[in-house]
């Protein structure tokens, strides 16, 4: 268990007061280890649900009917195409096997008026927008060069809003997001209403491969690295995806050995049953725009850790214990505190603390604070940052030890705790757990690719997780387990989708 007194520094007295509410705070954020091992047993426990059952109501655990991992051999040009927010984005990828690959991509905004627009609007839009890219000489001469195997272009779509996938080809808008409003979509295959612009505008490319970005990671990595098992984003949202046996896999039948799995663990313990919720994390939810809705990712993702920390600072400032009970107008905001605020926070390693002076100043707005508020703030941005990263672990660590249970990682051989009761051991054969003991080969590395700022900028976010995967899956774990960026997803992985969805098509005809 860990206590607060590691976070206070030696330097700074505290009042009575402060002390205690503060100690408190760190007893309701600070996760300790038996906590992570009930909240790692729940989400597998979830996980199976969502696996046997289309009616889960926290992991949705959606099959996403890519049932391949690329190997880095492949080769080949593949177009990517993203759209998910105010940019669409369209990428040349040219894989050239020994995992090296060239990237070519260009940025469309995506008006205001195309948002609301009718959807034919904006698939007309999307296909005039590809064949712009696709016809500049640069890019022309870039698929001579490497031309893929069919002779029209083939092309990965990431597609960021909610859809149900019925093939790798295939899904149907259930809703837009993020401000999209365009009449015509919901209900349809967004990959026919693609593909029927494309035709329309008589541009030669076939929509193989529908993504969601977390699988879109998951490839990319893989397409870098050997023995990718997981895919998972920490920016604005979070979500995972790995590789399922299909045997357990009982909500759809496949022929494939294997299929990716989209968890949607932004969802997980949807009603708090094990989840430790603070009274700062129930104001954040109410008064999101889907309360009740993703708990989890709220505890965890860019867009609300800020908001957590906002909350905890009112509280406090409501007591009298910081800023002498002074607020304002931007820490009064709702949002008004932004994630990135932590980062700069949290490096702050000076005994002063006067960059946290200068953040309070210039994007607070608070101009009177102490050497002692400075340090309170810090250390409430240590608790929110500290246990966002436990339970990123927490999740990965579920998914790791799933894959030890189902057997998919199993003829590795890892020595990682699969229970914390018996301490069972993943040993396959004596042999081999020697070597993974003195350090895995990297053959046996079992290896997670990981997007978002959250992971790449959030000071001690990597080790933090380093250090909670180790309390749960054992003291090994992190020479068996390697957290790595994998930043292009949406591209890479999408063209890496296209190409696997090409290959079996091949096959199956
Ligand atoms: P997205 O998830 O939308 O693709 P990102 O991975 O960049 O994009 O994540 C954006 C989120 O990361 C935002 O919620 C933002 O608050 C947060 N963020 C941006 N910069 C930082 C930073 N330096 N440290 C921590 N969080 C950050
Ligand atoms: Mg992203």
């Amino acid at each position: 268990m860990l206590s607060s007194s590691q976070f206070l520094s030696p330097h700074f007295k505290w009042s009575e007061r402060q002390s205690q509410v503060l100690e408190s705070l760190a007893q309701e954020f600070t996760l300790s280890t038996a906590q992570l091992e009930t909240l790692t047993t729940e989400f597998v426990r979830q996980m199976h649900v969502g696996l046997t059952s289309t009616k889960s109501k926290d992991l949705a655990m959606i099959p996403t009917f890519v049932t391949g991992r690329p190997d880095g051999h492949e080769r080949g040009s593949y177009l990517a195409l993203d759209l998910g927010g105010t940019n669409l984005r369209v990428c040349l990828i040219t894989l050239k096997g020994d995992r090296q690959l060239e990237a070519h991509q260009r940025a469309f905004k995506v008006s205001d008026h195309l948002q609301e627009a009718d959807v034919t609007e904006l698939m007309d839009f999307i296909a005039i927008s590809i064949q712009e890219f696709i016809s500049s000489e640069h890019i022309s001469a870039k698929i001579v060069e490497h031309p893929s195997d069919s002779d029209t272009l083939e092309l990965g779509f990431t597609f960021s809003f909610p859809v149900t996938q019925t093939a790798i080809d295939a899904g149907v808008l259930l809703r837009w997001t993020k401000g999209f409003h365009c009449p015509g979509a919901v209900g349809s295959d967004i990959v026919q209403l693609l593909q029927d612009a494309l035709n329309r505008k008589k541009v030669n490319v076939h929509v193989a491969a529908l993504v969601n970005d977390t699988v879109g990671t998951l490839l990319a990595h893989s397409y870098k690295h050997a023995n990718t098992f997981i895919g998972a984003i920490f920016g604005t949202g979070t979500n995972g995806a790995y590789v399922e046996s299909a045997r357990n896999i009982k909500t759809m039948t496949t022929d494939a050995d294997e299929m990716i799995i989209n968890i949607e663990w932004g969802n997980f313990d949807k009603d708090k049953t094990v989840l430790p919720v603070t009274m700062h994390d129930n104001k954040l939810d109410r008064e999101s725009i889907n309360p009740g809705i993703h708990v989890f990712e709220k505890m965890i993702s860019g867009m609300y850790l800020g908001e957590i920390t906002r909350n905890v600072l009112l509280y406090l400032i409501d007591q009298r214990l910081l800023f002498e009970g002074t607020s304002s107008p931007t820490l009064n905001r709702h949002w008004g505190f932004e994630t990135k605020f932590m980062s700069a926070i949290e490096q702050d390693n000076s005994s002063t603390l006067i960059p946290i002076a200068q953040i309070l100043e210039q994007d607070l707005g608070i101009y009177l604070n102490t050497q002692v508020d400075r340090e309170i703030v810090k250390f409430v941005c240590q608790l929110v940052g500290k246990r966002a990263a436990r339970l990123s672990a927490m999740a990965v660590a579920a998914v790791v030890r799933q894959g030890l249970k189902a057997g998919t990682l199993a003829e590795h051989g890892y020595p990682l705790k699969v229970s914390a009761n018996d301490e069972v051991q993943a040993k396959q054969n004596g042999s081999k757990v020697e070597a993974v003991g003195h350090g895995a080969s990297t053959k046996d590395i079992i290896r997670v690719g990981i997007d978002g700022s959250v992971f790449e900028h959030y000071p001690h976010f990597e080790e933090r997780m380093y250090e909670a995967l180790d309390e749960i899956l054992g003291s090994s774990a992190r020479e068996v387990v390697a957290l790595g960026i994998a930043r292009d997803g949406s591209g890479v992985g999408a063209a890496l989708a296209a190409l696997i969805a090409t290959k079996n098509s091949a096959g199956s005809t």
